[in-house]
């Protein structure tokens, strides 16, 4: 499932594709904006907040999507197209003047207006801590907050820190040495929200580190805990547990742990 360091290596790679260019043709192909004529538009920067991804146009007007758990993007040359089968399943199709087409591809959510409008969309979320101006302060200050609930439901909470799914999550607690139903407040957030910001980012700068969270690129190997149930921990060789669900979760995420690298309290 994309999450934000997924999200961020997107939108670094739609900036090579379309930013400083022209559209020859720009279509958002949901019913809400079907009569959207983007050509002509000039494609001024990418951005993300979290998992959310923004297009800004020279006009002061965005496009802003979200990938959830279905969409996608893809990226062509000058005068090639994407399979005959996948184009009923196009949201956004955006092609820039003697140059690459960009497709939004089973995007969930698909809106576009002012700037300013789609900015207010993420206005409840927390702080991103791939931003360069990440406020880690904030972050500790919001994981604290949350005082008695777990400390994997409130990572996975985007109003506390914008960006981590249900991989990262577990993942740092595993880091972290952390029992997932940890109450938020006993936690060290203060080096929790640090090695999540550095994990973050190595994940989505570094070539070949995508959601890596091991240093192990081998199958099977790539996560010490997400995905892992009943295989040996690689630190410890205790089985790896799971349970169906995060509490308070509604999309009904799984959690992973090693019973002796992050002991109940
Ligand atoms: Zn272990």
């Amino acid at each position: 499932m994309p999450e934000g360091d997924t999200v961020f290596a997107l939108a670094a790679r739609l900036r090579r594709a379309l930013d400083g260019a022209t559209l020859r043709a720009g279509r958002l192909q949901v019913p809400a904006h079907a009569v959207e004529n983007l050509a002509g538009r000039t494609v001024v920067g990418h951005r993300t907040h979290g998992k959310h991804l923004f297009t800004d146009f020279e006009n002061g007007t965005t496009l802003h999507t979200h990938l959830r758990m279905s969409g996608s993007w893809t990226v062509v040359r000058a005068g090639r197209s994407i399979p005959q089968r996948v184009r009923p399943d196009v949201r956004v199709r955006l092609a820039v003047v003697d140059g690459p087409t960009a497709y939004g591809i089973l995007l969930p959510v698909v809106d576009y207006g002012y700037t300013r409008d789609m900015n207010a969309l993420i206005a409840h979320l927390g702080p991103d801590p791939l931003h360069p101006t990440f406020d880690a302060e904030r972050g500790v200050a919001n994981i604290t907050a949350q005082g008695s609930r777990p400390i994997v439901a409130t990572l996975l909470d985007q109003r506390v820190i914008a960006g981590p799914g249900n991989l990262w999550a577990n993942e740092l607690c595993f880091l972290r040495g952390l029992w997932p139903w940890t109450p938020s407040s006993d936690v060290d957030a203060q080096r929790l929200v640090a090695l999540l910001e550095r994990a973050m980012r190595h994940s989505a700068t570094v070539p070949g580190a995508m959601q890596v969270t091991t240093g192990d690129t081998r199958r099977g190997r790539s996560h010490w805990v997400a995905g892992r149930a009943g295989k040996p921990c690689l630190r410890c060789g205790t089985s790896i547990r799971v349970v169906a669900e995060t509490p308070g979760d509604p999309d009904k995420r799984r959690t992973w742990w090693c019973p002796t690298c992050q002991p109940e309290p």
